[in-house]
């Protein structure tokens, strides 16, 4: 946690599907080392806006910048570089593997390019695995999966299955970290957990942005929220703020 978590910025973001405007030049700053929500209902863009942070989608127009400088443009590889990560709405956990080795491969990455580069034959390579084993070993414990190690991840419940992806993004030790919809399907317990997991990776200078529909779990989680119906922006500001703007309230009664 010594490290100065950045900031992000997403400034005048537009995306368009050809017909479809999922988002009309979105702004708004996420401080360094704040935890800042994403709400709004179906179909609002909340997901398209993590795609275009992430690099998986171009804007059709606008910039997104990290400590001011500008990222997009950029690859998704590029920008898990620069210090992005994500997890995905979606659980996307290799099934036939233990949960070590799903660690592992997010680790991994790197190395593989690292191979094709200087040949399998290179000694050092084996010290790699070593470190790659002792760092797996450290992520696990970190988020209390060292009793799952060796067990595939479909077996397991579902708030356990969501903390192996938080880990797995957290294998690139991203300064940014988008979590999509990270507490659906979890019980309120599973849900207390993540809360302080999620205010742990926080407090080790990483700066989360989160996408969630559990209204209870963004209220007491995060310091900003933005709220998005039709790809704009209808509010922006603390919880308590947003949920007294009269768009909001309208916006989930029509949801
Ligand atoms: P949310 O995550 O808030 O539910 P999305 O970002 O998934 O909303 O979707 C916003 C809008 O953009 C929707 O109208 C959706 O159909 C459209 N959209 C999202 N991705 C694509 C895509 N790849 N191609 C065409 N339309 C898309």
């Amino acid at each position: 946690g010594d490290v100065r978590a950045p900031s992000l910025e997403i400034r005048e973001i537009s995306k368009h599907f050809r017909g479809v405007k999922a988002l009309n030049e979105i702004s708004f700053t996420v401080a360094p080392g704040a935890i800042h929500g994403v709400v709004g209902p179906n179909g609002s863009g909340k997901t398209t806006l993590f795609n275009v942070i992430s690099g998986l989608y171009k804007a059709t127009a606008g910039q997104v910048l990290v400590d001011g400088q500008i990222v997009s443009g950029a690859t998704s590889y590029q920008l898990s570089h620069l210090g992005i990560a994500r997890t995905f709405q979606n659980l996307r956990l290799f099934g036939d593997m233990t949960v070590r080795e799903n660690i592992l491969v997010a680790l991994d990455r790197t190395r593989i390019r690292w191979i094709w580069r200087y040949a399998l034959w290179q000694p050092g390579v084996w010290k790699r695995d070593r470190d790659l084993r002792a760092r797996a070993d450290a992520l696990l414990t970190r988020f209390g999966l060292t009793d799952y190690a060796d067990t595939t991840p479909g077996s397991l419940p579902y708030g356990i299955q969501r903390r192996i992806e938080i880990a797995r993004a957290m294998a690139s030790e991203p300064r940014i970290l988008l979590l999509d919809e990270p507490a659906a399907g979890l019980n309120g317990e599973e849900v207390r957990q993540l809360s302080e997991i999620v205010r742990s990776i926080r407090d080790r200078g990483v700066t989360v942005v989160v996408i969630e529909h559990n209204m209870g779990f963004v209220m007491t989680l995060c310091a900003r929220v933005t709220v998005l119906a039709s790809g704009r922006i209808i509010a922006d500001g603390t919880p308590a703020e947003v949920v007294a703007t009269p768009a909001v309230i309208e916006a989930y009664l029509g949801d």
